[in-house]
């Protein structure tokens, strides 16, 4: 990344704080004065030296120094609100009341600061959020969830870093470094000047150092998220560790994972740890040199010992700031390094979105037509689908069936958005689904899925997850349409159950029957299903069909037919084989005519529905 591009993310990243504007100015104000007070520590050093531990010192008013621009002498007892003598006592008070000063302001400045840096990151992390959900399925297929997740946690938690905790240190440090620079200037410029000449070879291989934190930075970020990934991976596929032995398998690839990670780190590290001790060897030599001036000076009676051990103080004070503010700069390019993955996923454009002024769909009423389509992944050179046309008219219910990798579930997929086609239209009511928004075309659209994905919620919350603002009796009318109701009531808390991570608390069929009931509380005019090829107990999947009757009634329905019952039932069949469509007919006509279908009706419906009946013997 250079130096313009960096700047031009640190800008993106500036403007998040925009809205705290008046708190980041406030918090200036009060590092500028803590800097101030951090400043005055060094000047005070002087007076103790030469006047309190010096028993010749006299009671004269103590002059900490000359404000430059006005040229006016600034005396301790002036800061001091009240009237002292003792020149000890004043410098006593003097220390305390520095102190207390420069605590208080440092405390409400670093607190504003972090307030601002929280706000700021916490609004960038909810844009992220809102735009990663909004992605299409290209999206989510590119990015693996264990990669989404490390950027939207950790890459944030390191922006995070940078602009509250570090914030607040860059602006102490920097207002310290002023005001400790002002005092060694007005002590002895000359000797400042000199002494300040080490600067650049602090400075210089800080920035390389920077740059390579950067690149080390954005490894340890990607490895973390191979990482998250396996994390992420193993325990949500726990089971299928567990069935296959795994375990072991599974330890040594996270074990390797986290060795790339600790070495990336490491390597981080070395970098990061390599500006301290140099900023320091360069302090020492300069401490050697003066040192071995101040000792003629003073011999010749041109410096006090209180002047130069002040000027010592004030230069060594100087450097801690300066350190720190190397040390910032690196986590700054940390911060910098991690925006650029979280901008990556702000700035992605999505393939699947809604044309500008695109109107809500009128509510169905007439047909969907799948009209010349052909479709082909982004990531594969070949077609799916291939000219598939056919009219599904309002209160049909058509079946798609075809051996394994047909394009069914492909096909079912275009109609709600989730892809667009490649060539060709779906066509609701006449009009092109990509022309009216995306959210008014899937609020028409039901969909039960084979895999049905519960969450972590109440089983009342995830029945009305389509329509929030349902009531209770509405949802426990879908429950009984879904023959949910009675299982549900037998839950411990009933409605209030909270079923576990993607329900696992529930059994195949009562999830199943779940998922129909937010489909019915849902009650889109259109319905999109893949039935479950999965067999439940007899009994199980007996109600999930009585269930799933009450679901299709009145409805508009396309079903990947995996049954028998299903294919006799619907009343039209589109068979599709390596994503044409072969034939179409009613299951009568089909088997008759003796082609793909009424081999598939041997093959795979017939077996499957003797083992169901098998079963019921
Ligand atoms: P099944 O009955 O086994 O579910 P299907 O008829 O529903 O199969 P699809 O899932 O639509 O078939 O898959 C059709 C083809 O598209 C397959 O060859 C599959 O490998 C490919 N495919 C599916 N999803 C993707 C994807 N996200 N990226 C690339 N290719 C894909």
């Amino acid at each position: 990344m250079n130096l313009p591009q960096s700047m031009h993310e640190l800008g993106r990243l500036l403007r998040y704080a925009r809205p705290y504007w008046l708190v980041l100015l406030a918090a200036v104000v009060l590092m500028a004065l803590a800097g101030l007070c951090h400043a005055m520590i060094a000047l005070l050093i002087r007076p103790i030296f030469d006047r309190v531990l010096d028993p010749v010192g006299s009671t004269a008013p103590v002059l900490l120094t000359t404000i430059p621009v006005f040229n006016h002498p600034l005396y301790l007892h002036q800061i001091i609100p009240f009237p002292l003598q003792d020149v000890w006592k004043l410098v006593a008070v003097g220390i305390s009341m520095v102190f207390l000063l420069k605590g208080l302001s440092d405390y409400c400045g670093n607190y504003l600061v972090n307030y601002a840096g929280f706000s700021a990151v916490t609004d960038l992390r909810q844009k992220i959020f809102e735009r990663v959900v909004a992605q299409d399925a290209f999206f989510f297929e590119s990015n693996t969830t264990g990669r989404l997740m490390s950027s939207i946690m950790n890459d944030i938690d390191k922006i995070q870093l940078a602009t509250s905790h570090m914030l607040a240190d860059w602006m102490r440090q920097t207002f310290s470094a002023l005001g400790l620079l002002w005092v060694v200037l007005q002590m002895d410029w000359k000797l400042a000047l000199v002494s300040l000449t080490v600067l650049p070879f602090v400075f210089v291989p800080t920035v390389r150092i920077g740059r390579k934190l950067r690149r080390a930075t954005r490894r340890a970020q990607d490895d973390t998220a191979d990482l998250n990934q396996i994390l992420q991976e193993t325990l949500s596929g726990h089971q299928v560790v567990k069935s296959f032995g795994a375990e072991k398998l599974e330890a040594a690839r996270f074990r390797k994972a986290s060795h790339r990670l600790r070495s990336s780190n490491l390597k981080y590290v070395a970098q990061q740890a390599l500006a301290s001790p140099m900023i320091e060897f360069f302090g020492a030599l300069t401490i050697v040199g003066l040192l071995t001036y101040a000792r003629r000076q003073i011999a010749a009676g041109q410096l006090t010992t209180g002047e130069f051990t002040s000027f010592v103080i004030a230069l060594l004070m100087l450097y801690e700031p300066v350190k720190r503010l190397t040390g910032i700069h690196n986590i700054f390019q940390q911060a910098l390094g991690a925006s650029q993955k979280v901008f990556e996923y702000l700035d992605r454009d999505q393939l699947v979105k809604d044309k500008p002024g695109a109107p809500a769909a009128p509510v169905f009423h007439s047909e969907v037509e799948i009209r010349n389509v052909s479709f082909r992944y982004p990531s594969s050179e070949t077609f799916v689908l291939s000219d598939v046309s056919f009219p599904v008219r309002a209160g049909e219910m058509v079946a798609l069936v075809g051996p394994s990798g047909a394009g069914k579930s492909t096909l079912a997929n275009l109609i709600p958005r989730f892809y667009d086609a490649t060539t060709g239209t779906i066509v609701i009511d006449g009009t092109d689904v990509r022309d009216v928004r995306i959210d008014s075309l899937r609020a028409q659209i039901g969909m039960v899925a084979q895999d049905t994905f519960l969450f972590n919620d109440t089983v009342a919350n995830n029945i009305r997850y389509g329509r929030p603002d349902s009531t209770d009796e509405e949802v426990r009318t879908a429950a009984t349409h879904a023959l949910a109701d009675e299982f549900i009531g037998r839950m411990p808390d009933g409605y209030a159950t909270v079923i576990g991570e993607r329900g696992t608390k529930l059994s195949g069929g009562q999830r199943q029957r779940i998922a129909i009931a937010r489909a019915l509380l849902k009650n889109a005019p259109i319905l999109i299903m893949d039935e479950a090829t999965s067999h439940l107990d007899t009994e199980s999947e007996m109600l999930v069909q009585r269930a799933l009757s009450n679901l299709i009634a009145g409805r508009t329905v396309i079903v990947i037919a995996h049954r028998l019952s299903t294919v006799r039932r619907a009343d039209k069949i589109v068979v599709l084989e390596q994503g044409r469509v072969v034939e179409v007919g009613t299951h009568e006509e089909l088997v008759r005519a003796g082609g793909v279908y009424q081999r598939l009706h041997e093959l795979q419906y017939l077996e499957a529905d003797a083992f169901v009946n098998s079963d019921v013997e």
